[in-house]
């Protein structure tokens, strides 16, 4: 069995030790580039959601470097997520791809359907075996969030434009390469060590922006055009409201057992006065977490959306009025394979611009 999975930001990281630990061949697709978005676009109808185009390029590339088995999470809620695997199956079906999708659904209290499905994978794999690959697995998550989140401190503060990228990428590829817990920890502090001795201006403030929006977009640079790096880059730090430990802790672990994680409630919570139920993806987290970075005293929020995508739709018709109740500038960016950097980009320096002045406005007022 060759294994491969769609590319979502680094989740490449963690999930190919994981699946390596357990002792699969994995053929990982190479990064998402012009080339295999063009095979998904060509092949997946028009009107399907970027991400699926996106991961449906990945499959193929993959495909063509030897996978026979596909790895693809799976969705229920009243968005598209739930029909995207078999929307995927289908098309590889018509092309002729011998692939096998094995789909692994959320498992919302049934822990067991999901453990069946990783048992079809791991074959006679002892328990302690998935254990030690999932715990491996699980510290690479935390390592490269770790210093993900670290290079959003630390870009817009740079001495030189893109040092903090190259530190970032150097970092990752240290948790990549390390070969168990220990070297993954070596490897993160290490990888901090670098990104921390990175010269920096003296004297700024960046405006500090949060990013909402939907997973994939949120997560992926190539689907987002490498906005955090932009941002960075013109002075402002950002926070994203979603990072994959995260996404991991609340939908896999926590779900399974029926337990709220205590950010979500605060977030659904936040967002209650606007929007009082779940709207499928992350509509409703869009919603409470530009609540919450306006009452964090955030100088504006960017919301990231696939063209199309339903559960933003819904949030994006409700940010107007969050935004101005709460006081706090949103602009929100829908994305496609149709969008180019150039553009995004002039996009993106007016609002820092805007935010900038207003923060300065706002002090001479005081
Ligand atoms: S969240 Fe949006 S982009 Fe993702 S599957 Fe649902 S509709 Fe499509």
């Amino acid at each position: 069995m060759k294994v491969t999975f769609p590319h979502m930001g680094n989740l490449y990281i963690p999930v190919r030790a994981i699946l390596q630990e357990l002792g699969l061949e994995v053929v990982v697709p190479p990064l998402p580039s012009k080339n295999s978005l063009n095979f998904g676009v060509k092949h997946s109808p028009e009107f399907a959601c970027f991400p699926l185009k996106v991961n449906l390029g990945d499959f193929i590339e993959a495909h063509h470097r030897g996978a026979d088995t596909v790895i693809m999470a799976g969705g229920i809620g009243p968005c598209r997520f739930g029909y995207y695997a078999e929307v995927q199956r289908e098309i590889l079906r018509d092309l002729g791809y011998e692939l096998e999708m094995v789909v692994l659904e959320p498992p919302r209290g049934h822990l067991g359907e999901l453990l069946e499905k990783i048992r079809r994978l791991t074959g006679k794999r002892s328990l302690r075996q998935v254990w030690a690959a999932l715990q491996l697995g699980w510290e690479k998550f935390l390592a490269v969030d770790e210093v993900e989140r670290l290079s959003h401190r630390v870009r817009p503060r740079e001495g030189r434009r893109g040092s903090t990228t190259a530190a970032y990428r150097q970092a990752l590829a240290l948790i990549d390469q390390a070969g168990d817990i220990q070297e993954t920890r070596s490897a993160l502090a290490r990888g901090e060590e670098i990104l921390n001795n990175i010269p920096r201006k003296s004297g700024v403030s960046p405006v500090r922006i949060g990013l909402v929006g939907e997973i994939f977009m949120l997560l992926e640079p190539f689907a987002n055009l490498h906005l955090e790096e932009a941002l960075g880059e013109l002075g402002a730090e950002v926070e994203r409201s979603l990072y994959l430990s995260d996404w991991i802790k609340t939908h896999l672990f926590l779900d399974a057992l029926r337990w709220k994680k205590k950010k979500e409630s605060r977030v659904a919570e936040a967002a209650a006065p606007y929007l009082r139920h779940f709207v499928g993806g992350d509509g409703l987290d869009s919603v409470g977490n530009t609540v919450l970075y306006a009452q964090q005293g955030f100088d504006g929020v960017i919301q990231l959306m696939p063209f199309t995508c339903m559960p933003e739709i819904v949030a994006q018709s409700i940010l107007p009025r969050v935004s101005q109740e709460k006081n706090i500038p949103v602009l929100t960016l829908i994305l496609d394979e149709q969008s180019g950097e150039a553009g995004i980009r002039t996009r993106l320096e007016a609002f820092v611009d805007l935010l900038e002045r207003r923060r300065t406005a706002l002090a001479q007022e005081e």
